[in-house]
Formats: C-alpha cells, sequence, structure tokens
C-alpha cells in the first residue's frame, strides 16, 4: 500500500526551478518562470517591436485615408478617429504576440 504524503505543500520541491530557464542566471523561480532581467528585456523588445509595427501600418493607413478621404467634415472626424484607435489596438496586438513569441 502507498504512503500517504503528509505534507501541507505537496511536491512544493519540484515547482521550483534554480536557475532562470532562458538566460541560466542562478535564481529561485518557480518552475516556467523566468528571472526579472529576462522579463524586462522581452518587455522593451515587445514595446520597441509594438511601436514599429503600429507605426508604420498606421503611416500606410492615413496614406490611404488621405487618399480615399470624401470632403465631409464627419467623415474626417472619423477617419482621424479610426486612425487613432488603429494605432493603439495594433500597438496593443503586436506587444502581445512578441512577447508571447520572444518567451
Ligand atoms: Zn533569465
Amino acid at each position: 500500500m502507498l504512503r500517504r504524503f503528509s505534507s501541507p505543500t505537496p511536491f512544493a520541491g519540484g515547482l521550483v526551478e534554480h536557475e532562470c530557464p532562458r538566460c541560466g542566471r542562478e535564481v529561485r523561480l518557480p518552475l516556467g518562470a523566468l528571472c526579472g532581467e529576462c522579463r524586462a528585456q522581452i518587455e522593451r523588445k515587445a514595446r520597441k517591436l509594438g511601436r514599429w509595427a503600429s507605426g508604420i501600418s498606421t503611416l500606410l493607413l492615413v496614406v490611404y485615408v488621405l487618399i480615399r478621404l470624401p470632403p465631409d467634415p464627419y467623415a474626417r472626424l472619423v477617419s482621424a478617429v479610426g486612425v487613432v484607435v488603429w494605432y493603439l489596438l495594433s500597438n496593443l496586438v503586436v506587444r502581445r504576440a512578441a512577447r508571447e513569441l520572444l518567451s
């Protein structure tokens, strides 16, 4: 018969890593987690990539809107709001995807 495990935190020793899986630095981390410096480096790269991707795509959108823009002032306002929303959403999506892919 198997002996019953009586620890209040079962498998606690197995859920801790002693080095970062990305850089190999000696730190005490939960299983699968990255060290603070690796997370900061990934966040910086993701932010930079998000700025570039959303900036370029927004620039292309602005060129398209300026070419196709009707003379109506309400249409100009809606287009301007659309461009701002496009920049914000594309920046968020690219940063999130970059964070997932780089880690
Ligand atoms: Zn690391």
